[in-house]
């Protein structure tokens, strides 16, 4: 309730309009990676409010440890702007980057991370590390967590229950 009655306060926890957008377009690539089997995380790159790349978690299907969803975004967005270099533009995830996609982030100089569910187990934007922001190292990103956090932590809560309901529950 107090949240309401602070406008700035309560763009910070869900984010602009646009931010909000864009995260929805990041969760319906998380649910085709859901629908591949894979653990439902989505990414987009965005620069000037214009959709620059897609990604979606995927490394069970490609062999590939590396295959999060923000590595994939990544990936295109340079081969689509023939730039490894990637200044200027957000990242938008449905989860909290790990420390390999954080490490890969700062790489590309991404100016922006907005992020929806926290990993309270492997989050590197705050959780866990924090490798985005007030590091010794010499690009920072801006980050911005919890946009339509309960959204993306629901699905990704059902896909682990219906996961440990076929493999006969451990
Ligand atoms: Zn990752």
């Amino acid at each position: 309730m107090v949240f309401q009655a602070i406008p700035a306060m309560q763009n910070f926890i869900r984010g602009t309009p646009r931010d909000q957008q864009w995260m929805r377009h990041a969760m319906a690539l998380a649910q085709r990676a859901e629908a591949a089997g894979e653990v439902p995380v989505g990414a987009v790159i965005v620069r000037d409010d214009r959709l620059l790349a897609e990604g979606w978690n995927q490394p069970i299907a490609a062999h590939d440890p590396t295959a999060h969803a923000e590595i994939m975004a990544l990936r295109a967005a340079g081969l689509s702007e023939a730039n490894y270099r990637l200044t200027g533009t957000t990242l938008y995830v449905t989860l909290e980057p790990c420390v390999m996609c954080a490490g890969a982030i700062v790489h590309a100089r991404v100016a922006r991370v907005v992020y929806a569910a926290t990993d309270p187990r492997a989050g590197a934007a705050g959780s866990v590390f924090s490798l985005l922001e007030d590091t010794p190292l010499n690009h920072q990103v801006m980050v911005q967590g919890g946009v339509l956090a309960e959204e993306c932590s629901d699905m990704l809560r059902q896909f682990f229950r219906v996961r440990r309901k076929s493999s006969g529950k451990k």
